[in-house]
């Protein structure tokens, strides 16, 4: 797995192919920063808390001084740089740099952030939604760098998407292109409530969060073994914990996990059947140490099977279905190669 945050990955600004670019991936939690080069190689890493409390002016002055901070750890001049990328949670208008309201970051609707790093750093700035930018960072550099098209799952506490076709990225007439999480997969009358205010979405049934809180409705009806003793003494229930103890053979905790890959086997189908892509990539927090684990393979395959059984023959038979391998890079790597697309097309160099 990729990761910036050790210095012996990255590769040294005089070994790096040019132009150079950075990428910004404003996270509710995290702001992550990387300089690549144009094969997109990390040549410098910061990270920082994202401190949304703080309010969307002062973020924007630290997004923006990052860029300043990358220049210093490569050693490279700041007029050296051909563009900046941004990813931010959606939605937001991709056409004017605004922010709608993202639901995790109060007070940040309705402010300009395109255009307010842009002046912080100097730089003209790339706009993205974070769950593009990851996929574009899994379709340069990572999972699905042999793939001609993509549709790209983030999956963590919510369920994000992005599909790649060429270098275009689908943003949508109104900027609201691959809510992925949000298309409706159960319109019975018990369809469960998703975080966005509506029911029966994707995101209510194969998130982090929704996998937690089912996983609650279960044990409150008696449910025994280690899952619920691990609990009972008091542990956090969690993805993590709920694997764990799909690993120590727990029935109830891999039936919940291959439900909810169940799930997203069925959004999978949805989006091949109106994307056709070459490969899906599965990618962010809740993918349960990928293929190298027993838990992550299982929850894997349990998305293959579903796709096999109501996809498209072609579809079922040719489609590539893959974990991610940028980990949490994608988005910063993504981004900075927005601005590289840009770049080039600005440039009149295509892809
Ligand atoms: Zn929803």
């Amino acid at each position: 797995m990729h990761n910036a945050s050790d210095r012996s990955s990255w590769i040294a600004a005089t070994e790096a192919s040019r132009p150079l670019f950075v990428g910004l991936d404003l996270g509710g939690t995290n702001i992550k920063a990387g300089m690549v080069d144009d094969a997109g190689r990390t040549i410098a890493y910061a990270s920082q808390e994202s401190r949304v409390d703080q309010g969307p002016a002062d973020v924007a002055v630290r997004l923006g001084g990052m860029v300043g901070t990358l220049c210093d750890l490569a050693g490279v001049a700041s007029d050296e740089l051909a563009g900046v990328g941004l990813g931010t949670p959606g939605p937001q208008n991709l056409h004017t740099g605004v922010l709608y309201d993202t639901g995790n970051m109060p007070g940040f609707e309705g402010f300009p952030i395109r255009d307010r790093v842009a002046e912080h750093c100097g730089h003209a700035v790339t706009f993205a939604n974070d769950a593009t930018a990851a996929a574009y960072g899994e379709y340069w550099t990572g999972s699905g760098r042999s793939l001609s098209s993509m549709v790209f799952w983030t999956l963590g506490t919510g369920i994000g998407g992005g599909v790649i076709i060429g270098d275009s990225c689908l943003e949508g007439h109104h900027s609201h292109a691959t809510e992925c999480g949000h298309i409706i997969v159960d319109t019975s009358d018990t369809a469960r409530d998703c975080p966005c205010g509506q029911r029966g979405h994707l995101e209510a049934y194969a998130s982090a969060t929704s996998l937690v809180a089912i996983a609650r409705e279960k044990l409150a009806c008696g449910a025994a073994g280690p899952l619920a003793e691990a609990v009972a003494a008091g542990e956090a229930l969690t993805p993590v914990l709920i694997a764990q103890a799909a690993r120590l053979g727990d029935q109830l905790a891999l039936d919940l996990i291959l439900d909810a890959a169940r799930w997203m086997g069925i959004g999978t189908v949805n989006l091949m059947h109106i994307i056709d892509p070459e490969g899906v990539v599965l990618g962010g927090a809740m993918t349960f140490d990928g293929e190298d684990d027993p838990i992550g393979r299982a929850y894997i395959e349990r998305v293959r099977q579903e796709v096999r059984e109501q996809a498209f023959p072609v579809l079922a038979r040719e489609t590539t279905i893959q974990y991610a391998t940028l980990g949490g890079d994608a988005g910063y790597i993504g981004a900075a190669g927005l601005a590289r697309v840009a770049f080039r097309r600005h440039a009149g160099r295509g892809s």
